[in-house]
């Protein structure tokens, strides 16, 4: 798998690059914008985007690969600016980091992004997440519990089919809105957030959907495979709860 590595910071370049090697990835580095748009091409199959570059602006960078390419982005953004994912998400981009960012969180973005594009077609009839004893039923729209049937409105269906054909990557709430109102997004955030809740509650697997603050939601149950097979323990038996350690990470730095 080829990654554009899109980074103007020398040193966290050359680190990445060995990292991503490591893990077995071939990667290509691009220190500004024009250098990213002249080394995009159709070998490259996923963008690692640090928004702060020193020629074209992060986002409209993002915005004009998407007009080339469907290649999936991952953006880098700094910590404080929630403005900036909103806007990157927007643009076209399916995930970010946030910087400093363990690098195993970054790879386990990769391996959910390459799952999603390569092993979920979106004409799946199910998602297991087995992680919680969770599966989703596309066909007969259900959603089944430990092998109980959990009674969910059709709206709330709606929500839970829109977060699982994008498994382990967060969904911004524009968008949920967008596909389950067909609306635009705030005169229904509210309304999102208290059928989120009910999912939950009826649901009953708190770490299931995990709420990205300021973006949106995200389905949990993907990623464990993903730090496994980096850590090199890939037996289930060493997997940790499902986003725990992430999701700390991300409230620490809201
Ligand atoms: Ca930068």
């Amino acid at each position: 798998m080829r990654i554009l590595i899109v980074e103007d910071d020398d040193r966290v370049s050359q680190a990445l690059d060995a990292y991503l090697t490591k893990a077995g990835y071939s990667s290509v580095r691009a220190a500004d914008g024009v250098q990213a748009l002249e080394a995009l091409n159709s070998d490259t199959e996923l963008v690692l985007l640090d928004l702060g570059l020193p020629d074209i602006d992060g986002i409209d960078l993002c915005r004009r690969i998407r007009a080339r390419s469907g290649v999936p982005i991952i953006m880098a953004t700094a910590r404080s600016h929630v403005q900036d994912r909103i806007n990157g998400l927007r643009a076209g981009a399916d995930d970010f980091v946030v910087k400093p960012y363990d690098v195993r969180e970054l790879l386990a973005r990769i391996e959910a992004i390459t799952r999603r594009s390569h092993q979920q077609p979106p004409d799946a009839a199910r998602l297991h997440l087995q992680e919680h004893g969770v599966e989703i039923e596309f066909g007969t729209r259900q959603v089944l519990v430990d092998g109980e049937s959990v009674d969910l409105t059709r709206t709330e269906f709606d929500i839970v089919a829109v977060l699982a054909r994008y498994p382990a990557v967060v969904v911004p709430r524009e968008r949920i809105i967008r596909e389950v109102w067909n609306t635009e997004w705030r005169s229904y955030a509210r309304s999102l957030e208290v059928h989120v809740a009910s999912i939950r509650r009826k649901i009953g697997k708190g770490a299931l959907i995990e709420t990205v603050r300021g973006v949106g939601y995200r389905l949990t149950g993907g990623l464990s495979d993903a730090h496994e097979t980096h850590r090199g323990h890939p037996h289930p038996a060493h997997r940790r709860a499902p986003g725990a350690r992430r999701r700390v990470r991300r409230e620490r730095g809201a």
